[in-house]
């Protein structure tokens, strides 16, 4: 019988679950609403166990290029105000890395491609509905509308759940995290390049990552309300809080501000569902993680491959495939969140401040009625 899948999303969970159902499924159609050659994808740390889990994927290859550059740790500023270097060199592989996301955006693109999926960028979900055993799927792009049968679907979609959300799934939110993203060209070079920066301050906290090029991407995360309030706007909070930073500032000195910050949500959220028949959600559409954390690429990959591994086994007969992998995000989001809650509990400076007092670990928001 012949089996056909589609999967809403080509983003890392996406390719890794397409790659692998390719190689069971007679079809496997991935869809983006963006661009292919989108250039603003979010996120370009791996540390050292994220490039172990990536090698136990066989997907080794993909980073294998150097464009992307080696990080030796991370440099933070959290809690009491002091700064803390972590040093990678201690674990195995004694390194992390810092994407050039369009550089291992394409190389994922081409390792599904490789595996039999087919690509469709600039094209858009815009319905699905149960039909029979499986689903039908609108998609929608410049050269118009058209409906896609298909058994198998996998919502990859990042944080909108688009497709999971048209079958009933409902999204909870914990917090109403943003961040604001700005890259700065042209900065004076840093003594050590590739070593990750973190910084709290009041409105919430800063990461950012130096390249050898004298690029830097800085990014502040911190509260929706935040940057509503901030009477010039996302930009102008970004630049007058880069100035302050303790951190950041002297990383991006002699750099130039870029003409547009881009706000992305990195709110915490999982999703409230019951999988299958025939869908699944996987990474960030299933749960997102917190930035601070820097395992969202890493989950993505490794979720896209083992969710679309349990799809294919519920088809095979197996009744608990579906019901194990769900079991196994919701504990690693779990954990993840308590993780998450160690660190905020960590930093007590600033408890009135309305970023500080909505991540506070007890908040009814932190805790988020994930049972
Ligand atoms: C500020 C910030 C910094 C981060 N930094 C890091 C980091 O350094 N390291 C790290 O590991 N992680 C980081 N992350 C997390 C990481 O970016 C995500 O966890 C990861 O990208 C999730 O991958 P995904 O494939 O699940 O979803 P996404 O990468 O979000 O991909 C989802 C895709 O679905 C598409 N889509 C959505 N709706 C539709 C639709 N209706 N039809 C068609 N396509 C659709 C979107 O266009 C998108 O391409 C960061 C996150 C944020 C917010």
């Amino acid at each position: 019988m012949s089996l056909r899948a589609l999967v809403v999303g080509a983003g890392p969970a996406g390719l890794a679950a397409a790659a692998r159902l390719a190689t069971d499924c007679d079809s496997v159609t991935v869809v983006d609403a963006a661009p292919r050659e989108r250039r603003c994808r979010v996120g370009e740390h791996l540390p050292p166990a994220g490039l172990t889990a990536l090698a136990a994927l066989g997907l080794a290859a993909l980073i294998d290029d150097p464009r992307h550059e080696p990080s030796p740790g991370v440099r933070s500023a959290w809690g009491d105000g002091g700064v803390t270097d972590k040093e990678y060199f201690s674990g195995l592989p004694g390194y992390g890395l810092n994407l050039r996301r369009e550089v291992f955006d394409a190389a994922l693109a081409r390792h599904a491609e490789g595996c039999g999926a087919s690509l469709l960028f600039a094209t858009r979900l815009d319905g699905l509905a149960r039909a029979g055993t499986g689903c039908a799927a609108s998609l929608r792009s410049a050269e118009g509308r058209w409906s896609l049968p298909v058994d198998l679907v996998v919502d990859a979609s990042g944080r909108q759940a688009s497709a999971a959300r048209r079958l009933g799934a409902k999204r909870r939110r914990l917090d109403r995290m943003v961040a604001i993203i700005g890259k700065v060209e042209g900065c004076a070079p840093v003594g050590e390049t590739g070593r990750v920066h973190v910084e709290s301050v009041a409105d919430g906290w800063w990461y950012a990552v130096p390249f050898s090029n004298g690029a830097v991407i800085a990014a502040l995360c911190t509260d929706a309300a935040c940057v509503q309030r901030h009477a010039g706007g996302a930009q102008a909070l970004w630049r007058a809080r880069l100035a302050a930073s303790r951190l950041l500032a002297p990383l991006v000195q002699g750099g130039e501000e870029p003409r547009r910050v881009q706000v992305v949500d990195a709110a915490g959220q999982w999703l409230d569902y019951a999988p299958g028949p025939g869908l699944l959600a996987v990474g960030d559409a299933a749960a997102a993680y917190d930035p601070l954390l820097s395992w969202g690429i890493t989950k993505a990959l490794c979720d896209g491959h083992a969710g679309a591994e349990a799809l294919l086994r519920a088809r095979q007969g197996d009744q608990d495939a579906l019901r194990a992998h769900r079991h196994a995000q919701l504990q690693a989001f779990r954990a993840h969140r308590s993780r998450r809650r160690a660190f905020y509990a960590a930093e007590s400076r600033w408890p009135a401040a309305p970023f500080w007092r909505s991540n506070r670990p007890g908040t009814p928001a932190a805790a988020g009625g994930l049972r």
